[in-house]
């Protein structure tokens, strides 16, 4: 039964809490390594790239290469600029959409080669040229421009610096970039696109959160941040913000080789027009001696025939690369951090609940496959979202978030069952301070009780430990030996000799190793000093040993000893009930602690277990104690249905338990339907005891005492009834006595004190007065009458007595009925013929013999044919019949007398019953005959009947069953 005070101590917070905290704490964490770990994030990136693999090569890009060949034909870069400046005119002639000079020309040379480029590059039309920032040594950042006469000839002028990241990757571009004058650049990229789309430098514009092409768009990665440029002049002034475009790489190093031409091969014309015609055309450098290459997504990776890339990019590939990106419009977008907090935060309820789900049977695999799945799922959507929504997941801060909320999920978890395990623990120590202390409690060893019952000097109670080792459990009197009582056990033989109790031999023989379990060999009261060892229980080998040492002169009580014996089984069954409740590691001397010390999960689970067995046994103590108990003993629930039932009460009832378990307490109890509801109200709301007296049993009734009392909460009078205990004390016997109590107080008060008086005023009269001689004699044959009366009602009524109470045994013998009556009738002839009636007998031939009490059935029958002649008028008639019938043996006793109304037929069994009528007061009489009849044949198993009417006679008839099983043995035995 909780109590109320322990549900309370043991609330749980509610889990929003919990769920917030839980939230909090992942996407913090999330978040936290998101920001402070980038590499982490572009890490994720160029994993995702890589397992995306590959594109498609474009075909509109091309690229004419610086390559080794070239530098092998035309020496050391730089080559003089009359070399690009034809190649350009070659290319010219096959009119690209746009050229990019991916080539710094910022520096002069001779002039005849400069002003060839230029005007090559004028006469294309569409060339882009190159610029690139430079730190000057005084520390000011300026433009690398190309070449005034080249920058005036070409179409437009594109930086050509990449964004690294923090891993090396050259992942993006900058929009535009600016030199500490505010002299800003568009990327060359952008320039390309915009010649070859064909319009003026105007036609680029910055849109918050892209960049405009002559109206076409391309999303770009800002920072919030904008950088305010000083151009010293003070209208120039403007913001330029921070803004990439990152590149989305087709593959690794080379991705372009088929559209990749050497630069000797297109000078000498030996590229076909169609490689270049309306296609984008770079200009760079490839030889790895020439420098310029950057780190790509892809540069560790593994080709689709197992070749290793392990390959720098080179610009001019980075920037065929971004062209593309441009092209296509594959421009990836970030996730803002509101929503990858938000990924975080679902990412760590869908592990609360996935976890929560994934319990009970087989938890361990359940949980595992979980994880597997929401990391499969997490991994699984980011690379959809890369792939096919051009998103960079948020996937470091979804996975930082989903590792740090399983720990804390399965934290919580135990957290929970560990408080759980807290409240239980409490309510199972309060449990177990209401339940009965069992013996674990009270410590009490019968050792002492023995002792005093056996008048023995010493006595050893040995448990049974492992195989042929006991330890001593209980000892009193003579101290036991130091190297017994710490021995880790003591070898026991068995069956060394038969156990002395069981064949009733007491005596025992002197058995030293016994002896000196408790004294010194040397020590001489040894010698006086006789052992008895006894096994306990029926095992073999037995549980323990009972060792009882007593003076050789002394004899051991027989009655006692068996008592001792059964102690102490009792005590060493208790030791192991107690010793399995606490555990093998004893822990439960130790629980009371509990509380102070920090204790884990698992220590608490053992203790709870503990602590469970016992409290099962201690219950199962209670509940073997009640039902021993000798009262019938009844408990219903509130319902009013029975939940326990004792032994003693399936009797009382005559039903068997599972069919009284679930009935209705008040229905069994055969209580009235009127007095249930007055009952109910004095035990439910009076929480009052209900005691009435009850009769069970058809045939031989017993009255017991039926006590209903209220089952109240926490045992208190005021508490809630939660129930209703029933018990029956059988008062039968004291029923009887009191029955017995009330005829003696009859007897002396009325049939003893009329006689009695009769006699003392008769006595009186005699005393007092001269009283003529026939007078007195008449008085005093008077007096004699009325002594004689007393005296025969008084041995009547201890007749009756004796044989109601068993006190007179039957003493049954195979019996002809014939002689029997014929003597009994030869003895009533004397009052027979004083009345004047015949007595006439009948027996049928061959009557069986039966096992009767001679002199018992002699009583009955004279006592009813004494009666057929006292209530008959002189000259009546009386006839004795005997037969058989059926199985029984009849005698009738028929007259012809006064007769008996039909209300007194049934009083004239009972004692001291008299028909009260006229003719009676002539015939002394006790009223006990007829019960004494009533009881005789009923201790034979037969009875008496009667049939009479008034003024015409009556019939007695004596039934005695014939005993048929023996029947022949008995009829020989009577003929010898
Ligand atoms: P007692 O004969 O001493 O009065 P009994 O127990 O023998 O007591 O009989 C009880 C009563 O039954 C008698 O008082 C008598 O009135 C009535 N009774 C017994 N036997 C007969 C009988 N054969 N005919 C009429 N009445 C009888």
């Amino acid at each position: 039964m909780p109590s109320k005070n322990n549900s309370q101590a043991g609330r749980i917070p509610g889990p929003i809490p919990w769920v917030a905290a839980l939230l909090l704490l992942s996407v913090g964490l999330g978040m936290f390594v998101t920001w402070r770990v980038p590499a982490l994030e572009l890490h994720a990136r160029n994993w995702l790239t890589r397992a995306r693999g590959p594109l498609p090569v474009p075909d509109d890009i091309a690229i004419v290469a610086i390559d080794e060949a070239s530098l092998a034909r035309f020496g050391r870069y730089p080559w003089r600029r009359n070399l690009t400046a034809q190649m350009l005119d070659q290319l010219a002639v096959a009119h690209p959409k746009a050229i990019a000079l991916d080539v710094l020309f910022s520096e002069a040379t001779s002039n005849v080669d400069d002003s060839a480029l230029a005007s090559a590059i004028g006469k294309a039309g569409n060339v882009v040229a190159a610029a690139q920032l430079t730190r000057t040594e005084s520390g000011r950042v300026v433009w690398l421009r190309p070449l005034s006469p080249v920058e005036k000839a070409a179409a437009g002028v594109g930086h050509v610096h990449v964004s690294t990241e923090a891993d090396g990757v050259a992942g993006s571009f900058l929009v535009r970039q600016a030199d500490d004058q505010g002299q800003a650049e568009w990327a060359m990229a952008l320039e390309t696109i915009r010649v070859g789309a064909g319009v003026n430098d105007q036609a680029i514009q910055e849109l918050p959160a892209a960049v405009s092409i002559g109206g076409r768009a391309i999303p770009v990665r800002s920072e919030t941040r904008t950088i305010e440029i000083e151009s010293g002049r003070p209208r120039s002034t403007q913001r330029l913000r921070a803004s990439w475009i990152p590149i989305e790489y087709v593959g690794p190093a080379g991705s372009f080789a088929p559209y990749t031409f050497s630069f000797g091969d297109v000078l000498d014309g030996k590229v076909p027009s169609s490689a270049f015609r309306g296609k984008y055309v770079i200009v760079g450098a490839t030889a790895a001696a020439l420098g310029d290459r950057f780190i790509s997504p892809f540069v560790h990776t593994e080709g689709p025939n197992g070749q290793q890339y392990g390959e720098f990019v080179p610009g001019a590939e980075i920037l065929a690369n971004s062209l593309n990106t441009l092209l296509r419009g594959r421009s990836y977008s970030e996730t803002p951090d509101w929503l990858a907090a938000a990924c975080a935060a679902l990412v760590a309820l869908l592990t609360l609940g996935g976890l929560s789900i994934s319990q009970g049977k087989q938890e361990i695999l359940k949980q595992v496959a979980m994880v597997i799945l929401l990391g499969a799922l997490i991994l699984g959507l980011s690379y959809f979202a890369f792939t096919r929504w051009l998103i960079f997941p948020p996937i470091v801060a979804s996975s930082v978030s989903f590792v740090f909320a399983i720990p804390l999920v399965l934290l919580h978890r135990s957290l929970v069952a560990s408080r759980e395990l807290d409240v239980q623990i409490r309510q199972m120590v309060h449990a177990e301070s209401w339940l009965w202390p069992s013996t674990r409690e009270t410590k009490a060893d019968p050792a002492a009780l023995i002792a005093q019952l056996t008048n023995a000097s010493g006595v050893a109670i040995l448990r049974h430990v492992s195989a042929g080792k006991y330890h001593v459990a209980a000892n009193h009197g003579f101290p036991l030996l130091p190297s017994v009582s710490k021995s880790s056990g003591l070898g026991i033989e068995w069956p060394p000799s038969p156990g002395p109790v069981k064949n009733g031999n007491v005596s025992g023989k002197a058995d030293p190793e016994m002896v000196f379990l408790f004294h010194e060999r040397q020590d001489i009261h040894a010698q006086q000093l006789t052992a008895l060892k006894c096994a306990l229980g029926d095992g073999n080998p037995p549980a323990g040993f009972l060792i009882v040492l007593y003076q050789k002169d002394e004899r051991m009580p027989l009655e006692m000893l068996r008592v001792s014996v059964e102690l102490a089984t009792g005590f060493i069954v208790t030791l192991g009930n107690v010793e399995t409740a606490n555990g093998e590691t004893g822990e439960g001397s130790r629980l009371a602690s509990w509380r102070l010390l920090p204790r884990g999960i698992t220590w608490k689970t053992r203790a709870l277990g503990t602590l469970n067995q016992r409290l099962l046994s201690d219950s199962q103590f209670v509940d073997q104690s009640l039902r021993s108990v000798g009262d019938g003993l009844l408990v219903a629930g509130t319902g009013g249905q029975i939940i326990f039932v004792n032994r003693r009460a399936t009797e009382i009832l005559g039903v068997r338990e599972h069919s009284l378990l679930g009935s209705s307490l008040m229905g069994r109890l055969g209580q009235p339907e009127k007095t249930i509801a007055e009952t109910l109200e004095r035990l439910m709301v009076d929480r009052a005891t209900v005691e009435r007296e009850t009769t069970f049993g058809d045939s031989s009734p017993k009255h017991f005492i039926l006590r209903l009392s209220p089952v109240c909460e926490n045992g208190e009078d005021r508490g809630a009834v939660v129930g209703i205990v029933a018990s029956l004390s059988d008062i039968t016997k004291q029923q009887e006595l009191q029955e017995m109590k009330t005829e003696v107080m009859s007897l002396v008060t009325h049939e003893l004190r009329t006689p009695l008086t009769a006699i003392q005023g008769m006595s009186e009269v005699l005393a007092q007065f001269d009283v003529d001689p026939d007078r007195r004699r008449e008085m005093h044959v008077a007096i004699n009458e009325e002594a004689k009366r007393l005296a025969r009602m008084i041995d009547e009524y201890l007749d009756i007595t004796r044989l109601e109470a068993g006190a007179r045994p039957l003493r049954k013998a195979p019996l002809r009925v014939q002689p029997l009556v014929e003597r009994a009738l030869l003895l009533l002839d004397p009052l027979a013929s004083s009345r004047g009636i015949p007595i006439t007998c009948e027996f049928d031939r061959n009557l069986p013999v039966v096992m009767a009490d001679p002199d018992l059935l002699a009583q009955a029958l004279t006592n009813v044919v004494a009666n057929a002649i006292k209530y008959s008028p002189p000259a009546g008639e009386v006839r004795v019949s005997v037969r058989t019938d059926g199985n029984d043996l009849l005698i009738e006793v028929a007259d012809k007398g006064y007769g008996i109304a039909p209300e007194h037929v049934k009083g004239i069994f009972e004692k001291f019953y008299r028909v009260p009528r006229v003719e009676n007061a002539d015939q002394p009489g006790t009223g006990l005959g007829l019960t004494f009849v009533r009881e005789i044949m009923d201790s034979h198993g037969g009875y008496v009947t009667v049939e009479s009417e008034v003024g015409t006679g009556s019939t007695f008839t004596l039934r005695l069953p014939v005993e048929l099983k023996d029947g022949n043995n008995l009829k020989k035995s009577a003929d010898d």
